[in-house]
């Protein structure tokens, strides 16, 4: 439930997370908290578009989405990418960098930065 007093929206979200380990209850805010700062940049920007997935990278997309990669933005250009065991990878598509460091070595997007790209 989200108002315009953000104490308020934090509590109404996290009354179900109370009992959590700290840990995991400090992971469930700082990525909610991420998700807002992400659609509120959205929504003041007015500069989110959905463009149709090309056919010819259907596949790829496909592909990502069976790695199981959850992807979170920071902002428009770094990325909080986690796979599928709970791993979190910190992806900048400026500088071409993933905290994988395949990326950058390589020299061509790690699935990580197929990820985000998809
Ligand atoms: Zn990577």
């Amino acid at each position: 439930m989200m108002t315009s007093n953000i104490a308020e929206s934090l509590k109404a979200a996290l009354k179900a997370a109370r009992n959590l380990p700290i840990d995991i209850l400090f992971e469930l805010l700082r990525s909610l908290v991420q998700k807002w700062v992400w659609n509120n940049s959205n929504n003041a920007n007015g500069t989110f578009t959905k463009v149709a997935t090309p056919t010819k990278n259907e596949l790829r997309h496909d592909i990502v989405l069976k790695m199981k990669y959850d992807v979170l933005p920071f902002n428009p250009i770094e990325y909080q990418v986690r796979d599928e065991k709970g791993i979190n990878f910190t992806v900048n598509i400026h500088n071409k960098t993933c905290t994988c460091n395949r990326f950058q070595e390589d020299e061509m997007p790690c699935g990580h930065a197929v990820a985000v790209i998809a």
